[in-house]
């Protein structure tokens, strides 16, 4: 039995584990991808207490503190969520089922795949959702990203390291990158931005050849790449809340208030995952942190009678 089990173990779910441990609560995380998201980037430079590092050592830092903390990390899936009668939660992975009194999702989000022909064909043969893993697959090749988040342009800037010419197309007016990123791709020759465009095919038989736009670009609407870099933000991991009836809003998220507390008692829910217009490995945490507290409010002032014979992990 446990106070608190925490799904995700990206930085929300570290941050999360480490206040919970702190306020005396007995926890576990539960996660497929140690560290999550953030380790996709290896340039975090808006995390403060530190100028610059790596998303893996953010990651990497942040579990290392839960873990000083008596908490216990679980590697796997969660596939179901259910309540009891008596206020309990079971939530079970693969192999394991694990007895809660209160839950935080801090699941994130999967990317949002780019639905046009030839990208199921193509994806790893030249389509890739991070360039922090695949930039030096395309050393002195031809790469074009698309999206115009913040996200977007700093996979852009990685490719510029590797590439001679990297493609920003994006569907709107105006790239929406941070201003000290914003600054970085002004100053970058090897960026072009391609703007008000879409890409409506990915093209390449056994690898990508390059997309076809919605409008011409100099001239043409086939623009001849090597790699395709999709970054069009992601889609709320929360269907297991919402299987548990936990509301979500019109984009499939979490709807919390601003102490994390979803519209169930007992259950949480912080970070990507969440209602929140701004997502950032700092607001995931500092998110998480106030789920912990509200689920040590939630554990301290109820009280919990365990009657059913089940075993318990
Ligand atoms: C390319 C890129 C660059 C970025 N750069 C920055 C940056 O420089 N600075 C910054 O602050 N932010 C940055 N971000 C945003 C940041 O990564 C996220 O806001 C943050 O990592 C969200 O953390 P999270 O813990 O809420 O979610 P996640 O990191 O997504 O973690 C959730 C975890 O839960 C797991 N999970 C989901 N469902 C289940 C389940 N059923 N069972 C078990 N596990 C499950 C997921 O697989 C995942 O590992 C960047 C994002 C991207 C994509």
């Amino acid at each position: 039995m446990y106070d608190l089990v925490i799904i995700g173990s990206g930085v929300t779910g570290y941050g999360a584990a480490m206040y919970a441990a702190r306020l005396d609560l007995s926890v576990v995380v539960i996660g497929n991808v140690e560290g999550g998201t953030i380790t996709l980037t290896d340039d975090v430079a808006n995390y403060p207490g530190y100028v610059q590092l790596t998303g893996t050592e953010l990651a990497e830092k942040l579990r290392e503190h839960a873990l000083d903390y008596p908490i216990f990390i679980e590697t796997g899936t969660v596939t179901d969520v259910f309540r009891t009668k008596e206020k309990f939660f079971y939530v079970v992975t693969e192999n394991k089922t694990f007895l809660a009194k209160s839950i935080l999702f801090a699941t994130g989000m999967k990317e949002r795949e780019l639905e046009v022909p030839g990208h199921d064909e193509l994806k790893n043969k030249g389509v890739s959702y991070c360039a922090l893993c695949d930039a030096p697959l395309y050393k002195e090749k031809v790469v074009g990203v698309v999206g115009g988040s913040d996200s977007a342009v700093k996979e852009a800037l990685l490719l510029a390291k590797y590439c001679p010419k990297v493609y920003i197309i994006y569907r709107r007016e105006k790239i929406r990158p941070e201003p000290i990123n914003a600054k970085r791709v002004e100053r970058e020759s090897k960026i072009e931005i391609i703007n008000n465009t879409n890409v409506v095919e990915i093209l390449g038989e056994k690898k990508v050849i390059g997309v076809k736009l919605d409008r011409p670009h100099n001239g043409s609407d086939i623009l001849p790449l090597d790699g395709v870099f999709i970054a069009i933000g992601g889609i709320p991991y929360s269907s297991l809340a919402k299987e548990l009836g936990v509301e979500l809003n019109e984009k499939g998220e979490i709807k919390v208030d601003r102490s994390s507390r979803t519209n169930l008692e007992g259950v949480f829910a912080a970070g990507d995952v969440v209602d929140s217009e701004f997502k950032q490995a700092i607001t995931g945490v500092a998110e998480g942190v106030h789920a912990a507290y509200q689920a040590y409010k939630y554990v301290n002032e109820n009280e919990f009678i365990f009657t059913c014979q089940e075993e318990e992990d």
